[in-house]
């Protein structure tokens, strides 16, 4: 198949298109290298059956054009990050709505099979144990910054079944919960890189408010096999599904595992959020997926240990993350 992948040259987007060219797709990229970079693609720069674009999704002209000669669509470019997102609210909005609603308008037109990238960060406030795809959400007020990314993720998510009601768009929603793994950039805010980037440093890890917030981090390996899942998958069109792992752990417990498992010197200093982020800034407390659909529709499960993900993101590191 001939594949296009925005946001083909992010974290995710580099590893699921490595993964496609793997597989003989042809795979065709467009990033507009802002968070992105063509460090993640470096491994498949030279293969032919790869196609780079380097636009913008917001402004670009020829969308349609290059979604007609494609065969399906992986939707990944985004404002990505919270720290980002905080700072640049603006961008986020833009790039989320308008970006994704270009993109969708050229799937409907053209009839494309389109599976499009959404957050756990929907989930919001709720308190729940683990988050379902069909419970009701509870996002914070537009006086916080952090919660434009989940709205407006959350309204691409109404364009797809909006889409996909009325005009029969082959769209599926996939709502990723802190995906990591190599090549992930501790810059834009994400916590394990960040990690184990200080404790590599033997500098103190920034533990951002108390360290009791909790999340589930997925290997990047594990999303990408969940992805290519959905290539084929029309039982999947109208659905949305929640992909991420069952690696609960505390952001202080995190901290303890990575410098005990890299055997550094590090200490762990507490970091007050309003000096983090921005004053007033609301947390997630807790963020755990229930998987249960996507592992009825595709067999699927994660299977890195966590363990294992520090492991790959500090050999990662070392290597210079090429
Ligand atoms: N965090 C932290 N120190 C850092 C970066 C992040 O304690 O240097 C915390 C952050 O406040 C959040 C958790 O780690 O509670 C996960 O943050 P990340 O940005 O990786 O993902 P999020 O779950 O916020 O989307």
């Amino acid at each position: 198949m001939r594949i296009l992948v925005t946001g083909g040259a992010g974290f995710i987007g580099g590893h699921l298109t490595e993964r496609l060219l793997k597989m003989g797709h042809e795979a065709v990229v467009i990033d507009n290298l802002s968070t992105g970079s063509l460090n993640n693609l470096a491994r498949v720069q030279s293969n032919p059956a790869l196609e780079f674009i380097q636009e913008d999704i917001v402004t670009m002209t020829d969308m349609g054009d290059i979604v007609r000669n494609v065969d399906m669509i992986f939707h990944l470019a985004a404002a990505v990050g919270v720290e980002l997102v905080v700072n640049d609210p603006v961008r986020t909005i833009t790039t989320n709505v308008h970006g994704t609603e270009q993109v969708l308008k050229a799937a409907a037109e053209h009839d494309k099979r389109i599976v499009v990238a959404s957050t756990s960060e929907v989930y919001g406030k709720s308190t729940k144990k683990t988050f379902s795809e069909t419970d009701d959400l509870l996002i914070g007020c537009p006086n916080h910054s952090r919660w434009s990314y989940a709205c407006s993720k959350l309204l691409d998510e109404f364009y797809v079944m909006a889409f996909y009601r009325a005009q029969k768009l082959k769209g599926t929603v996939v709502r990723f919960f802190n995906t990591v793994g190599p090549r992930q950039t501790g810059q834009y805010g994400m916590v394990v890189p960040r990690f184990v980037e200080q404790a590599l440093n033997n500098e103190d890890l920034s533990v951002y408010g108390d360290g009791t917030q909790s999340r589930c981090f997925c290997h990047v390996f594990d999303t990408v096999r969940a992805l290519i899942g959905l290539i084929d998958c029309p039982e999947s069109y109208g659905k949305i599904y929640n992909i991420g792992s069952h690696n609960k752990i505390s952001i202080q417990g995190l901290a303890e595992l990575v410098i005990a498992q890299l055997g550094s010197s590090s200490g762990i200093k507490k970091v007050p959020y309003d000096q983090a982020y921005e004053a007033g800034f609301e947390d997630m407390l807790h963020r755990a997926p229930n998987t249960r659909a996507v592992r009825d529709l595709l067999n699927w499960k994660a299977e890195f240990a966590l363990e294992e993900i520090i492991h790959d993101v500090a050999a990662g590191i070392k290597s210079g993350n090429t």
